[in-house]
């Protein structure tokens, strides 16, 4: 069966192996991120809505169950922000209490966390990624570019309010993109901030291959480091701070699912090259799977994206 909210299950950098539920048709957000490896936001909204049909989610997620895959997680994430779709709390109690033995996560670019009609569900979650790149508006708005309502100040304080109650576990992600959010005024401020949040972990990231904004580079691997001794040395030992690891290779190809993606994406890009969007199309599997898998053959050096006008595209570097 193709899935339309369904994809993976997918090896996370950060939660095994997981099973993606994505409630957001592409690509609704309500940021425009200069990194964002799904692409440029063609919908920026800011209001909860019915985007998908809950049914078809409940029956995708259904029959996929019911072959019993290995999981460690099924994470709400996607094209787009899962907080943006309004039944996201009816989901959350569904799968609660149909699957217990799964772990449940949300990542999330933390501008609904605050959403009162959902607040008891999010606090069911294991797990919750909330994103955090800057402190300052400004700063904010040069790599988010959030719908206008929103702002970091209260992007803040929600994230302090909501973790005093929320009894799983949080994972502050900051990405990191050099001459923007990497000063060290912006640092200090920030490591203020996790400090009222008191998240179990700060994972610091990067780019890792081509952002929707071509002028976006990768953070320099000693300023990483640098940043993560400069956050640690002054967080208590209950926050730890560590740079986002590549995927584990042999976990990887111990999934078949995912080798099965990488095998018709190589046939599809042999021919010509193709964004990713392209690729989600043509093939019918979910942007995020395919992102995964370009992300891995980028690593081991097989393809290459290019930026034109329409996107990033990719190709085979060794054609033979
Ligand atoms: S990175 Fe996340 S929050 Fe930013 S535009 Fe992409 S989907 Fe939206």
């Amino acid at each position: 069966m193709n899935y339309k909210h369904l994809f993976g299950p997918v090896i996370s950098r950060r939660l095994g192996i997981s099973l993606g539920v994505d409630v957001v048709p592409y690509k609704y957000c309500s940021m425009n991120c200069v990194y964002c490896e799904v692409g440029q936001t063609t919908h920026l909204i800011n209001e909860p809505e019915e985007l998908v049909d809950l049914p078809d989610v409940i029956k995708e997620l259904n029959e996929y169950i019911e072959k019993n895959p290995k999981l460690d997680y099924i994470t709400f994430s996607g094209a787009g922000e899962p907080l943006l779709y309004s039944k996201i709390g009816d989901l959350i109690n569904y799968i609660k209490a149909k699957y217990p033995q799964y772990k449940l996560a949300l990542i999330t670019n933390s501008s609904h966390i605050h959403r009162a009609d959902i607040r008891e569900e999010l606090l069911k979650l294991d797990m919750i990624m909330p994103s955090l790149d800057a402190v300052d508006q400004d700063i904010f708005e040069a790599i988010n570019r959030p719908h206008e309502d929103i702002s970091i100040k209260d992007i803040i304080k929600n994230l302090i309010e909501f973790n005093q109650h929320f009894p799983g576990e949080m994972w502050l992600e900051i990405f990191f993109v050099p001459g923007i959010n990497d000063s060290q005024d912006e640092l200090t401020r920030m490591r203020e901030v996790i400090k009222e949040i008191t998240p179990e972990r700060v994972q610091l990231n990067s780019l890792d291959r081509p952002g929707t904004e071509p002028w976006v580079v990768q953070e320099d691997k000693e300023k990483l480091e640098e940043i993560k001794s400069f956050f640690q040395a002054d967080l208590s030992d209950n926050i730890l701070v560590e740079i986002i690891k590549k995927v584990d290779k042999k976990l990887y190809d111990e999934n078949p699912g995912s080798l099965e993606v990488e095998e018709k994406i190589i046939s599809t890009i042999r021919r010509r090259p193709c964004t990713a969007q392209d690729m989600s199309q043509m093939l019918n599997v979910h942007i995020n799977a395919i992102n995964k898998v370009l992300h891995k053959l980028i690593e081991e050096k097989k393809i290459e994206g290019a930026h034109q006008e329409r996107g990033i595209f990719y190709k085979l570097i060794n054609q033979s």
